[in-house]
């Protein structure tokens, strides 16, 4: 344990979604020279905020909202952090069914094609409609290899289509348009809860990432809900440095190393606190909003500029909003109870739509009396029944475009394998103080590995930065 400085550190957190409290762990565990407070607009701590316990069989069951799935490949940082903090989580192996609705079909989606999984029995794959032709089914296994084999590739030689969107990659490799149209583009839908033009605006190289790494891989999700991460994150710090209900309305400057910021309570009280550093873990979009103050009553100066800067390419990354519901409404699953499955999507049938979403149907626990799901972005004509709905919650997720990776550079880099801090990060003459931003917005496809892999190079600067010991966070994540 290092406690080089006298007097501690004083750093604020601004959200605590998965990358505000891993940045607070990683700066307080071990480390006596930082005092760190969160701050968390929602009633309780961010990761788990939307989260909901239901009485199922005679039992309480967490259910997280949203789901939160990982895959070992593509999560390194977040598989060894919950190793680290003792976290169980167990495989999973969904099976799937996709449908096609149209506007003015009645009932629940009748799905066109079905996979079982692992573990449950009957035939494998069920195809209908157009997808039962041979042609179609001889171009999908032809397309999937064509794609997985390409993304392996390019992920292992290191060379990737840097400047190309998925939507221009897949029209320039020989994929079926069927098998692109009516599985993939809808597939990336539904994991980057994003419409379809956004999905074909994605860069490419970041998605093929993905595909080398979690296709054919196993997905993970934790044992009994993330709750116990949230709690194995914070049961460290004193209970007045956690504060839930605080909104951060503005940012203001002190002195030349010190930053203010006033928040709101959910008493309605303002309050205004002093910090040395002061991380952002809020969504892009908010923290511009908060910033805006700072850059409106800061001198003209090289801080000026800077923050000009910052402002400029936060507001460059784009968000989309998410609607999940957790509910017992078993009308908007397919007719026939043979056909559902664990994750059922369902496509607006008019093909070519931009603004179209997937809507995915996680049927979370099934038993005679009762089903309960989890809906991500319902389609209008399903939404579950008002009467039959547990929780609905609105996220704003990062949609990755290559407008965006531009932006995201100045903030964080990647050279080979190796990743780093951009230089937007800390102060503008580099010294101690400074703004520092984390989110899952920072690394990849925006999911929760990016938050762990952010927050490690932050924390591990700033202790540098202090000349305290950082050595515990590599020996947590390597
Ligand atoms: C529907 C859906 C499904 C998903 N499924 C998966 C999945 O299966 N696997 C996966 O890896 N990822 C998944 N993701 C993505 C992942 O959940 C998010 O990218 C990740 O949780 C974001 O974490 P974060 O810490 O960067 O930000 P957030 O979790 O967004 O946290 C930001 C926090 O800042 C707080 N905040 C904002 N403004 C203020 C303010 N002014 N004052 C105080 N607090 C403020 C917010 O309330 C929030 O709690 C999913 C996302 C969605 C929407």
């Amino acid at each position: 344990m290092t406690t080089k400085e006298a007097t501690p550190i004083r750093v604020a957190v601004v959200g605590s979604g998965l990358a505000g409290l891993a940045t607070a762990y990683f700066l307080t565990r071990n480390t006596r020279g930082v005092d760190v407070t969160l701050y968390e607009r929602h009633a309780a701590l961010g990761m788990d905020a939307e989260s909901v316990t239901v009485e199922h069989e005679g039992e309480h069951q967490r259910i997280d909202v949203p789901m939160r799935a990982f895959s070992a490949a593509y999560y390194p940082n977040l598989v060894a952090l919950y190793k680290h903090l003792r976290i169980g989580f167990d495989p999973q192996s969904f099976s799937f069914s996709f449908a096609h609705k149209t506007d003015d079909a009645h009932g629940g989606p009748v799905p066109d094609f079905l996979y079982r999984g692992r573990r449950n029995k009957g035939p494998r794959c069920i195809r209908r409609g157009s997808m039962a032709r041979p042609l179609f089914w001889v171009s999908t296994v032809w397309s999937y290899l064509v794609m997985v084999i390409l993304a392996w590739l390019y992920t292992v030689c290191g060379y990737t289509p840097h400047r190309r969107t998925f939507g221009e990659w897949c029209d320039s490799i020989w994929m079926a348009q069927s098998f692109v149209d009516e599985l993939l583009y809808p597939m990336f839908s539904s994991i980057m809860t994003a419409d379809m033009a956004a999905v074909r605006a994605m860069p490419t190289r970041e998605v093929l990432e993905y595909v080398a790494h979690t296709f054919l891989y196993r997905h993970y999700r934790v044992r009994g809900g993330v709750s116990q991460v949230v709690h194995a994150l914070t049961d460290h710090l004193p209970a007045d440095r956690v504060r839930v209900g605080a909104t951060i309305t503005d940012v203001f400057p002190v002195d030349t190393h010190r930053i203010g910021l006033r928040y709101k309570a959910s008493d309605g009280s303002q309050a205004e606190a002093v910090y040395d550093h002061l991380i952002f873990g809020s969504q892009a979009t908010q923290t511009a909003i908060m910033l805006q103050w700072y850059h409106d009553h800061t001198q003209p100066s090289s801080r000026a500029i800077f923050c000009a800067q910052l402002l400029a390419q936060l507001r460059a990354l784009h968000y989309k909003k998410s609607t999940v519901v957790c509910h017992t409404d078993t009308g908007i699953l397919p007719p026939d109870e043979a056909d559902w499955r664990d994750l059922n999507f369902v496509t607006p049938a008019c093909k070519g739509a931009h603004d179209a979403y997937t809507m995915a149907t996680h049927v979370i626990h099934r038993s005679p009396a009762q089903v309960v799901m989890q809906t991500t972005n319902p389609l209008p004509q399903l939404f579950p029944a008002a009467d039959k709905t547990i929780r609905q919650s609105t996220f704003d997720r990062f949609v990755l475009t290559l407008e965006g990776r531009q932006a995201r550079e100045h903030f964080f880099q990647r050279r080979g394998k190796r990743r780093t801090l951009g230089p937007l990060q800390g102060s503008p003459d580099g010294g101690g103080g400074g703004v520092w931003f984390t989110g899952s917005w920072s690394y990849g496809v925006p999911l929760l590995e990016g938050c762990v892999t952010s927050a490690r190079l932050v924390a591990e600067r700033i202790l540098q930065q202090h000349d305290l010991d950082a050595s515990h966070i590599a020996s947590i994540l390597d």
